[in-house]
């Protein structure tokens, strides 16, 4: 059976199983249930350690090593300044429409329960004090806090509120070493990181082996607690984050498509179709990669040197998609746990997933550290994100396409915008990128 297979059954077991228990035992309270219920959240409190272990090495090396390879001290001049430009402006405003709708269609109200009972992190009470402590600040503190003071020390805390410093951290080292290391291939530092970042992940695939159980033990209780109505509050997340997909793909695509692309966003969609199916199917950027540098190449007709710059770099540092559905699951499961989320933890929330379509792996269920630290940051318990994670596998195949169909639109919006002048000019300047 495959993983997501798997991570279907889970939830589905999980569902039947605490539905029969809810409805069909007749005392609720039954002490061998309470035993039950123990064991699956040890599971699942289990699964979510496997990934918080891993994830200041993960992110860390990640953002260090996106940062990196975007080469900006390497004076890529201009093809790499637009990418950039458009990669955070894109990023930003599907982040903005994650918000917005998340607010406005309220998925996760009226889920009515026992929070404390699905939160096994004790840590989460702490950070939660964290949150109440930044928001008596200043303003301007704010943005001082984004840089740490002291990287070891923001390392220890991370879960604690400080993990942007360290992410901030990482963007800025990462940005001196490519203005330091001048062959890549050759650097042990990058190499370490490169090693660092490999081994990562595979312990979060070995989190992901746990996973199918973590979700049954998670939905099972929340089945039990809950009874049959969680199931659409998670329906309904499920669309919200669809609309928000399409809203970004057929309106906000189409838009600069058509003003800066100057080409019928219809005619575009289209020549990309081969593509979208292989990111539905493949539910990874990584492994998307060489269709859409065939199709950029011969069907859309980018000029290579920019295509297969924006689509190697884009296809693990541009992640629209992914952006924009963790935006909604913050919110909603923000929402489900009844915490309102300030205006600071919401810019904090669009601040760190626009980081994190850079740091989050091209590959099936690569957001998942990334949410569960956004979680945390922003005072939700994570175990949270076993309510979502049955449906997640659908929801990565649709944000795989927006990611991907996101990289195919900034190489036209950069081809339209940059001359052969230019290209001519890059071409001496960096030799071999995106070779
Ligand atoms: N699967 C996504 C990708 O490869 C990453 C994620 O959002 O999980 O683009």
């Amino acid at each position: 059976m495959k993983q997501h297979q798997k991570l279907l059954l889970g939830f589905i077991l999980g569902v039947v199983g605490g539905l029969f228990a809810y409805y069909v035992l007749p005392v609720k309270a039954y002490p061998f249930m309470q035993f039950i219920t123990e064991i699956f959240t040890l599971v699942g409190a289990i699964f979510l350690r496997l990934i918080f272990m891993v994830v200041i090495p993960l992110l860390f090396s990640a953002l260090i090593l996106g940062v990196f390879e975007l080469g900006v001290g390497r004076g890529l001049g201009k093809v790499a300044t637009k990418s950039i430009t458009y990669t955070l402006l894109l990023s930003a405003i599907a982040v903005i429409i994650a918000i917005t709708l998340t607010g406005i269609l309220q998925p996760g109200a009226g889920m009515e329960f026992d929070k404390a009972a699905l939160n096994t992190n004790q840590s989460v009470i702490a950070i939660q004090k964290n949150v109440e402590a930044v928001q008596g600040k200043p303003w301007y503190q704010f943005f001082v806090e984004l840089l740490p003071q002291n990287p070891l020390d923001s390392a220890v805390r991370a879960f604690q509120g400080e993990i942007i410093a360290l992410m901030f951290f990482a963007l800025i080292f990462g940005y001196a070493l490519s203005l330091t290391v001048k062959d890549a291939a050759a650097n042990p530092l990058i190499q370490v990181f490169k090693t660092v970042f490999d081994a990562s992940l595979k312990v979060i695939d070995f989190a992901m082996k746990l996973a199918p159980y973590g979700i049954f033990g998670i939905v099972f209780n929340t089945a039990y607690k809950l009874g049959a109505g969680f199931l659409q509050n998670v329906a309904f997340y499920a669309l919200v984050v669809v609309i928000g997909l399409l809203i970004q793909q057929f309106i906000v695509y189409a838009f600069f498509l058509k003003t800066v692309g100057k080409t019928s966003p219809w005619e575009f969609f289209k020549a990309c179709r081969e593509v979208y199916v292989y990111a539905f199917s493949t539910a990874s950027s990584n492994a998307t990669l060489p269709v859409a540098l065939e199709v950029s190449e011969k069907v859309l007709k980018l000029p290579p040197r920019i295509s297969r710059f924006v689509l190697t770099i884009g296809a693990s540092a541009n992640q629209n998609g992914t952006a924009l559905f963790e935006g909604v699951t913050v919110l909603f499961l923000a929402q489900v746990y009844g915490i309102d989320l300030s205006i600071q933890s919401q810019v904090l929330v669009v601040l760190m997933s626009i980081l994190a379509g850079v740091g989050t792996a091209g590959v099936p269920g690569g957001s998942l550290p990334l949410i569960v630290v956004l979680l945390t940051q922003v005072g939700i318990p994570p175990e949270g994100i076993g309510l979502i994670l049955g449906v997640d596998r659908f929801l990565d195949m649709c944000r795989t396409t927006l990611n991907v169909s996101g990289d195919l639109v900034i190489s036209k919006l950069v081809s339209a915008s940059v001359t052969e002048a230019d290209l001519a000019d890059e071409q001496t300047a960096t030799p071999g990128i995106g070779a």
